[in-house]
């Protein structure tokens, strides 16, 4: 019995490591940087869906109109210019005072209320819906369960070699729920910028938009920052990496001005 153990836990543990030749190497759109992703597109995309099914349940939905229609609208520009691969793209505004957004696999985009605060006109707004949009194409949330797999799943191959194949699954699967909600690292955040400068330029928005965006984050309120400060790099950094891309994002805004 406890030889079976054994034998399953090394045979998850090869096939583990052969998931990870097979699939372990992708690259992100603009900025070509290699990914470690090792779960399927369609689990992402089944897991992000059941999430923000769940968090629409748990949060109460906006109703006004003129905010749903800004965040559908500049979304659904910005959407039709990246490099979606077929997504089921879903924008919802929640009644929360923290302005702060959030990006699950598969295109489902939520923005709070308490954005409105900050993005102050609609190519602000388009710059959180692209930083968002990047975040979903470039599939942050993927290479982030993709961590959390490795991590999980090497500990339980070191340590536990007496955990079963189904055992040991299960503690791979509850990685990945798990990381789905977890906050993307800074590289990622950097990156769905980069990305995000781009596809809001190729959607038509002026990309200074962007910088004025940081700027009203910086400036926002009081001693607590954000939500969406706290998980993300400095404003100051940001807005000097965004300076530095705005020579690139200009050429494509102005090719593609409406
Ligand atoms: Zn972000």
């Amino acid at each position: 019995m406890q030889m079976d153990s054994i034998k399953n836990g090394i045979r998850s543990s090869v096939a583990f490591a052969s998931l990870l030749v097979l699939v372990g190497c992708q690259t992100a759109p603009i900025t070509g940087r290699n990914q470690f992703i090792i779960v399927s597109e369609s689990q992402a995309v089944q897991l992000g869906a059941d999430a923000y099914k769940q968090i629409r349940t748990e949060t109460p939905i906006s109703r006004d109109p003129t905010m749903n229609q800004a965040v559908q609208d500049a979304g659904r520009r910005i959407a039709a210019v990246a490099h979606d691969p077929g997504y089921d793209w879903e924008f919802t505004v929640f009644e929360d005072a923290d302005p702060n957004a959030f990006a699950l696999p598969g295109g489902k985009v939520g923005v709070n209320t308490g954005l409105f605060q900050v993005a102050k006109n609609e190519a602000q707004l388009a710059a959180v819906m692209a930083h968002e949009v990047a975040h979903a194409i470039a599939r942050h949330s993927a290479e982030r369960m993709s961590q959390q797999i490795a991590i999980q799943g090497g500990l339980a191959a070191a340590g536990a070699a007496s955990a079963t194949a189904a055992q040991y699954s299960g503690i791979l699967a509850q990685a990945a729920t798990l990381a789905v909600v977890l906050p993307f690292g800074r590289n990622q955040e950097s990156e769905a910028d980069e990305i995000g400068l781009m596809y809001m330029a190729e959607a038509g928005y002026d990309p200074r938009a962007a910088v004025e965006l940081w700027q009203n984050f910086a400036s926002f309120g009081g001693d607590r920052p954000p939500e969406f400060l706290s998980t993300h790099p400095s404003p100051g950094t940001r807005i000097d990496r965004l300076n530095a891309l705005m020579p690139r994002a200009l050429e494509i805004y102005r090719a593609n001005q409406q």
